[in-house]
């Protein structure tokens, strides 16, 4: 699944060629549009498909944004305002071309499911193997509360007060700080992959309950997880499935990768451990996270 590392690439690939294109079309894949006609909310989500039109066509999309692992695409018309938010899902991706038949990867060619026909002659298309991602045309982002409650960015000045406040809730108190770290209300954007690195990094045993963990500790695993995510976006993110950017190059994160999916411990030689916490796969090393 994209986290914050992929979303920023993807994010970075189109940014350029959409900014200040005005949407003169849109098309949706037979998928959507039967989808919808059997109450499915296939990738468009709380909105009609003629509703979706009528909010985006004659619109210019004035400026290209990520919050935690959403991109929101900021739409103008006149005086009013309108708002893309897309979540990639497992496997969705961006891509500007002069045609789905330019998509370099196939899987990706083939299920594209939106096209967004700029002015400049090239196209927005989302495309989604697997057709868990979506996209929402919101007049405001509070229609949409789960943005609303996201932690503040992590690299913002905000994001670790806010993260260290967070152990003071009961729920949070008793969970493995694994778990913890991934509630997108406690630190936004962390997935699995970052969350399992960043815990290696900070020498600490993912199964620890977050309530009994130092200020010290809590702090370090906070740094912790800045600095994988600044080492992801750094690495053009992971490419370990079926992630690539929107220009059909890979991430190279998946070489950089201490603990998540690896055999032995770069640090100790001992083998890596897999457990389930909170429901995920998680990697560490008994030896040097306790
Ligand atoms: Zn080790």
């Amino acid at each position: 699944m994209p986290e914050l590392p992929e979303v920023e690439h993807v994010k970075r690939g189109i940014e350029p060629y959409v900014t200040g294109q005005q949407i003169i079309d849109v098309t949706f894949s037979d998928k959507v549009i039967a989808g919808k006609d059997v109450g499915k909310e296939t990738i468009i989500k709380g909105i009609s498909l003629d509703a979706f039109k009528t909010h985006s066509i004659g619109y210019t999309i004035q400026s290209v944004t990520r919050r935690s692992k959403y991109i929101l695409f900021i739409l103008k018309y006149d005086a009013g305002e309108r708002i893309l938010i897309s979540h990639l899902g497992m496997a969705g991706g961006f891509f500007v071309a002069q045609d789905v038949e330019d998509i370099v990867i196939p899987n990706y060619r083939k299920h594209w499911h939106v096209i967004f026909h700029l002015d400049n002659g090239l196209k927005l298309i989302y495309s989604d193997i697997r057709r868990f991602g979506e996209i929402r045309n919101v007049a405001q982002l509070s229609e949409y509360p789960s943005i609303i409650e996201i932690a503040p960015e992590p690299f913002t000045d905000e994001a670790e007060a806010h993260y260290l406040s967070q152990f003071s809730h009961k729920k949070f108190q008793k969970m493995p700080i694994k778990q913890m770290i991934l509630e997108h209300r406690v630190i936004a954007g962390c997935g699995n992959i970052y969350a399992c690195e960043a815990l290696f990094d900070a020498r600490i045993n993912p199964h620890t309950i977050a309530g009994t963990l130092s200020i010290a500790q809590r702090q370090k695993v906070f740094q912790s997880v800045v600095k994988v995510l600044k080492m992801g976006i750094e690495n053009g993110g992971t490419s370990i499935s079926d992630y690539v950017h929107a220009d059909g190059q890979r991430g190279t994160m998946q070489n950089n990768l201490k603990v998540y999916k690896q055999k032995t411990c770069s640090n100790c030689g001992n083998d890596i451990v897999t457990a389930i916490i909170g429901g995920r796969n998680t990697h560490y090393c008994e030896h040097c996270q306790c």
